[in-house]
Order: C-alpha cells, then sequence, then structure tokens
C-alpha cells in the first residue's frame, strides 16, 4: 500500500470508527453470536488476490461487529471498566502509522525517552515520590511475573547466574490472599516457584484484606522450617470485591524480614489520580515494586500497563543480556528498556499515554473518575435500601457487589443451591438480553454479581436504568 492509498483508506477508517464509536449504545452490549459463528463467516482459505479496502471495510461491519462485547457500551458493568479513549486511539494510530522498532535506545530514541517522559508523569499524578522509576507493559501479568522474578533472584542471590532454582537448598515462598488476582498464582508458577510455595494469608471476612499478623507468622513458620521467604504481593483492589490490603503494615513486614513487596493495583490504580483516594495505598513508598493499568479504568488504550521498581540496578541485573549487536556508543548515558523486562523488541506504546494525557488533560479525567465514584455510592445506597438486596462487600470505589435474596411467604430466605440459581437466573437473563452486561462471580463459594461501573460514556441515567433492570429481573 503506497501512502497515497494509504490516505485515502486511513480516512474511511476514521470516519468508520467515529460512526462505530457513536452507535455503541444502540449495540447489545454482550456479542450475542454462538461460539464458532465468526469463523464460519470466514473464508477457510487465505486471500490468493488483493482485495479492495471498501470489502474488508463492509466486512468489519458486516462480521466483526456483531462478534464484539461492547465494552465502550454505557451499560457494560462487566470485569472492569476497559475504557479505551479516542485521545489514545489516535496515540496508537501514530505509534502505528510510525513503524519505530524498540530494540535500544538507538532504534528509536524517542520511543525510549517519551516513554520515560509518561511513566514520570503518571508517578507525579498518583503521588509518588520520585525513587520510583517506570516502564510500560503489555499487562498487569507481565508486570508481575517480572516483579516475581525479580524477588526470586534477590532471594536466591542471583540463582539465575549458575544452576537457577534447582541448586537452591529450600524452596523459595511467595505470600498473598484468595482475593488475589488469577495472574499472580500464574506468575508464581511461571516464575519457578510452583504451588506449593504459594501461601494464601488468612484474611478480614468482610474486607478481605490480608491480616498482617497472620502474614508475619506464617513468614515465621516458614523460615523455622528451613524455607526461604522471597515475595510478597499485595493487592490494592484485589479482583474479585475490591479489597485492600493494608500496604504499610505489609511493607513494614517486608522490610523488617528483607522480602520483596510487589503491589498489585492494576485496577485501583487509576483512582490514585485523586489524592481522596491514596491512604488507599498508603506505605506504598515502602514496596519495591508497583504495577498498575491505565488501560483499565484510565481509559489509555489497551496495552498500557505501568510497572515501577525503585532499584533501578536490581532490575537491570536481572534482567539484562547485553549482546553485542545491541550495543551503542550512548549505553551508559541512556535507557536500555530491554533491560527492564523480558521482550526485547517493543512498540512504542508511550505515544498513547502522551496523546490520552495531553488531549483529554488530568482534570477531565479526574472528573470522571469522581463521577464513577459518586454513581457507585449512589447505586450501593440503591441496593442497600431495598427490600432482599444486599451489598456484599465495602464499596471502596466503583465496584458494587451484590445479591438479591428472596423470601418465601413463611419468611424463609432462599439459600445454597437454590440461591446460586436464582443468582445465575436472574444476571444471565440481563446479560442474554444484551440491554446491561455484569460478571457473575463468587464469594465465600456463593455466586454473587460484581457491578463494575466505569465505563466513560457510563452517566447517573444508565445506572439507574441498570437498578431498573435489576428490579425487573428479579421481580
Ligand atoms: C486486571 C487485573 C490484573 C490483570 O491485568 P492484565 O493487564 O489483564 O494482565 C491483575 N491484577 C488485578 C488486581 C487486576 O484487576
Amino acid at each position: 500500500m503506497t501512502p497515497e492509498a494509504f490516505r485515502q483508506a486511513g480516512h474511511e477508517l476514521i470516519d468508520w470508527i467515529a460512526d462505530y464509536r457513536a452507535r455503541i449504545p444502540a449495540l447489545p452490549v454482550r456479542a450475542q453470536v454462538e461460539p464458532g459463528a465468526i469463523r464460519h463467516a470466514l473464508p477457510t482459505q487465505p486471500p490468493q488476490q488483493a482485495e479492495a479496502f471498501s470489502r474488508v471495510l463492509a466486512d468489519l461491519d458486516t462480521i466483526v461487529v456483531p462478534g464484539v462485547t461492547q465494552v465502550q457500551h454505557p451499560m457494560h458493568y462487566g470485569w472492569f471498566p476497559s475504557n479505551a479513549a479516542l485521545a489514545s486511539v489516535l496515540g496508537d494510530i501514530a505509534s502505528s502509522g510510525m513503524g519505530t522498532l524498540g530494540i535500544s535506545w538507538e532504534s528509536c530514541p524517542a520511543l525510549t525517552e517519551v516513554e520515560e517522559v509518561t511513566c514520570d508523569w503518571l508517578r507525579q499524578l498518583t503521588g509518588l515520590s520520585d525513587r520510583w522509576h517506570g516502564t510500560i507493559h503489555d499487562t498487569a501479568s507481565t508486570a508481575c511475573v517480572t516483579a516475581l522474578i525479580l524477588a526470586r533472584e534477590k532471594a536466591s542471590h542471583f540463582s539465575k547466574n549458575n544452576s537457577g532454582l534447582q541448586a537452591l537448598s529450600a524452596p523459595l515462598i511467595v505470600y498473598s490472599t484468595r482475593q488475589a488476582h488469577s495472574s499472580i498464582a500464574k506468575a508464581v508458577q511461571l516464575a519457578g516457584f510452583g504451588n506449593d510455595n504459594l501461601r494464601f494469608i488468612d484474611e478480614d471476612p468482610y474486607t478481605r484484606a490480608l491480616i498482617p499478623e497472620a502474614l508475619a507468622a506464617a513468614i515465621k513458620a516458614d523460615r523455622a522450617a528451613g524455607l526461604i521467604p522471597a515475595g510478597i504481593v499485595c493487592s490494592v483492589g484485589a479482583t474479585g470485591t475490591t479489597a485492600m490490603d493494608p500496604v504499610a503494615a505489609i511493607a513494614d513486614i517486608a522490610q523488617a524480614e528483607d522480602i520483596w513487596l510487589h503491589v498489585d493495583a492494576a485496577m485501583a490504580g487509576s483512582a490514585m489520580l485523586l489524592p481522596e483516594c491514596r491512604h488507599l495505598w498508603e506505605g506504598v513508598e515502602q514496596a519495591d515494586s508497583l504495577s498498575w493499568n491505565p488501560h483499565k479504568w484510565l481509559g489509555t488504550i489497551l496495552d498500557t500497563a505501568l510497572f515501577y521498581v525503585r532499584d533501578v540496578a536490581h532490575l537491570e541485573r536481572v534482567m539484562s543480556t547485553n549482546p553485542a549487536y545491541l550495543r551503542s556508543t550512548a549505553d551508559g548515558q541512556v535507557t536500555q528498556y530491554r533491560d527492564w523486562g523480558i521482550p526485547l523488541g517493543r512498540r512504542f506504546r508511550a505515544l498513547k499515554l502522551w496523546f490520552h494525557l495531553r488531549l483529554d488533560g488530568p482534570d477531565a479525567i479526574r472528573q470522571r473518575l469522581r463521577q464513577d465514584l459518586a454513581n457507585a455510592r449512589w447505586f450501593s445506597a440503591q441496593v442497600e435500601a431495598a427490600a432482599d438486596w444486599d451489598v456484599l462487600a465495602p464499596v471502596e470505589l466503583q465496584t458494587v457487589c451484590i445479591r438479591h435474596t428472596p423470601k418465601d411467604d413463611a419468611g424463609n430466605a432462599l439459600a445454597g443451591d437454590a440461591l446460586d440459581k436464582h443468582t445465575l437466573d436472574w444476571v444471565n437473563q440481563i446479560n442474554q438480553s444484551g440491554a446491561a452486561f455484569m460478571s457473575p462471580s463468587m464469594l465465600d463459594g456463593r455466586w454473587m454479581v460484581r457491578v463494575s461501573i466505569g465505563v466513560e460514556s457510563t452517566e447517573r441515567e444508565h445506572v439507574e436504568r441498570l437498578w431498573g433492570l435489576l428490579q425487573e429481573a428479579v421481580a
């Protein structure tokens, strides 16, 4: 494709995207397709000849869009807000259009230095001290694997430089809670610790926050048994109920025991743009690494996961390889992001953040976050006040965990499997209708429904409409 042909097709595509975004509210929230439907609509053989752009664009409408669950829809309350602010989309297009290669500072100095600066802007916007240095990963999952490798290499005195974990005299142990995101258990497996060496520490039965005394006792018991405590993963906004582990108390233990502390704030990190929310991660300055996803609530399009460390020298010592063909005269004066994580080649991801922050501006973003918090409080108050409805966990941010428990004529509340069936029935009915979408999830072995508020286009009227749908569904 020549630049001239690109210009023409590109204008059409931008028009298509703008029209598409405008009509999202009229589309069903959940994709209304059966498994395999999209695959069957596509040719099984690859194209033999070049096709016209108009045909590709037409297939986007007829084949692809019906297979999209509309997470930008104002009635999307599933999983977490996966906002894709159009300002950040422009940055993504600019990044792709330039076709840069990030394998060293030399291969694209701007890629490295815009990333350094935007990570530092986000550091300032979230109230972190200048002892933190950041980079952009694809996801929080990758950031957590990286953090646990840093923990592993600290506790094992750089086992990677000799025979790895296989030569250690005792297993390395990682501590977290059952509320922690599934990516934590995956990272524990992939970083070589193994499931048996992941300790789920007791939580408060209501807030679901880690109990520091239980953590200290578990570390003590492991040391007494000759094991090697290596890492703690603390959740600021755990996935199920947005549980907030007490970072300061955990950091005290991590420091006293000299154990790597990683803070997973993937979802809740966005809230730290608001000074009034920062008490939720008080003590974060004492952690060793921290990750959060602007690609969730903040709204910088996927994939934008921030990863910060305080000890860059340790990070580089663990991650660098420095082959001869990548050395340059600038070494020593510049950041080589290939030595900050697992991949060698990187995209110019920072442009998404750069465009987003400059075009939308932090003030407007903060205002939207505050509106979402107010909507969550309003919704939670309606549920609390209604007969037979319960809010099951503290509403720390924008996620409200709810259940409806009807009573029979004798006044006995529905329980057990019958209650589970009732919950799944009403939530599936709404989800299947396409009118709204929420995520059913388990709490203490029973189904409940998570209502995650925070899509960029969700206003109070949409949350009111949701509350109406819920009441109709159980009536
Ligand atoms: C979403 C989430 C993750 C995983 O994020 P990815 O970027 O999809 O890997 C991890 N931890 C928490 C608390 C999350 O909310």
